[in-house]
């Protein structure tokens, strides 16, 4: 599993196209979560183009299905704010080499140089039904900050057939559109960030901190 504080990330080349951020509450097929609702609505923006395609995924489920956005661009400070509290955890629990720290932490939190949500290219999601009703997903988006980091990783050991079916089915829209899951967080995907140019052999990412 390549994580997001390997050395190869921050190699990654930059080359930022510009594009600006959208509102995801524009397009109707997409459901915009409130829970991690910031003041200034950075949650509910991402940039266009990963907007675009985030439209054409939910569009392709099967007829009652869409996709529910938890959180999408997230600005630098707040990032880093993100990442302390994590790393405070992991050093209440023992850890104290700053080496192993950075690694475990950026597990679930990126490092603020690299963040993908800082650079509008990433969406925290997952699926609901028409009653809006979150399917089976084998565990909570976030699962990490309640502890419950089992059912984190996409290919989490374990899990029910209705939950590895629908993480399947969240995968196939999206991996279609051209997103790349960051395999920790079975929720998190992103397009045109530095992991994305990282794993999918772009010569650079096209969106950097914004
Ligand atoms: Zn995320």
């Amino acid at each position: 599993m390549i994580l997001l504080s390997d050395p190869r990330v921050i190699d990654t080349p930059v080359a930022d196209c510009g594009e600006p951020l959208a509102e995801i509450a524009t397009v109707p097929v997409i459901t915009l979560d409130p829970r991690e609702q910031d003041e200034a609505g950075a949650y509910g923006r991402v940039r266009a183009s990963v907007l675009e395609r985030l439209g054409s995924a939910s569009e392709r489920l099967p007829a009652g299905v869409r996709l529910l956005v938890i959180e999408g661009h997230r600005s630098l400070a707040e990032q880093a704010r993100r990442f302390a509290l994590y790393e405070d955890r992991l050093r209440l629990s023992g850890i104290t080499d700053p080496a192993e720290l950075l690694r475990q932490a950026s597990a679930f939190v990126s490092p603020v140089e690299v963040a993908p949500h800082c650079a509008g290219a990433a969406v925290d999601l997952t699926l609901i039904d028409s009653d809006g009703v979150e399917l089976d997903m084998g565990g909570a988006v976030n699962g990490h900050r309640t502890g419950d980091e089992t059912w984190c990783p996409f290919d989490a050991p374990g899990l029910s057939p209705t939950a590895r079916a629908n993480r399947n089915l969240l995968a196939q829209c999206l991996s279609e559109q051209g997103f790349v899951n960051y395999p920790s967080e079975w929720w998190h995907w992103s397009y045109g960030d530095r992991y994305w140019a990282l794993m999918t052999g772009a010569p650079a990412a096209v969106y950097g901190p914004i």
